[in-house]
């Protein structure tokens, strides 16, 4: 389990140092900014679907200052929803925080889960799940267009 491990962390090292889809995205049909006080971690989550939020959703990206596995998690999170109808995107959602909050072990073969899997790692640090729910929050309430999201209002 301790190479998976290091896996994990090398995974979310990398996503934090060249993130994917990182810049505001113009045009830009609907973003949210959400917030962790817990942490400090501040990321804004911007969505181009021109047919609209309930269709498909063609690019998503993020800006923002927080910690590593805040940034990790936001650029899992846009890889891992562009380019993809709103109810695939609504399923990654929920399969995501799943994957971060539950007790129980990760359904599934992890590594089929590719790079969201690495965000379960974290489950094992209870103070730094809200760091990686951050950006999947945020881009609930870009998609809700609730304009702002923080892990302290669930
Ligand atoms: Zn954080």
């Amino acid at each position: 389990m301790d190479d998976l491990d290091d896996l994990y962390q090398e995974i979310i090292l990398s996503h934090n140092k060249r993130p994917r889809n990182e810049g505001p995205l113009d045009p830009c049909d609907c973003q949210a900014e959400g917030y962790n006080p817990l942490c400090g971690d501040k990321i804004r989550v911007y969505v181009r679907a021109p047919g609209g939020c309930d269709g498909l959703i063609e690019a998503v990206s993020f800006t923002g200052e927080g910690c590593a596995i805040s940034r990790a998690s936001a650029s899992i999170m846009t890889d891992a929803v562009k380019n993809r109808p709103r109810a695939e995107v609504d399923a990654r959602i929920a399969e995501a925080l799943h994957l971060l909050t539950s007790r129980d072990e990760p359904a599934g073969d992890l590594m089929t889960l590719g790079d969201l899997a690495a965000l379960a790692g974290v489950r094992k640090f209870p103070p730094r799940v809200k760091c990686a729910t951050l950006a999947w929050h945020t881009l609930e309430s870009a998609l809700k267009g609730e304009g702002s999201a923080s892990t302290e209002r669930e």
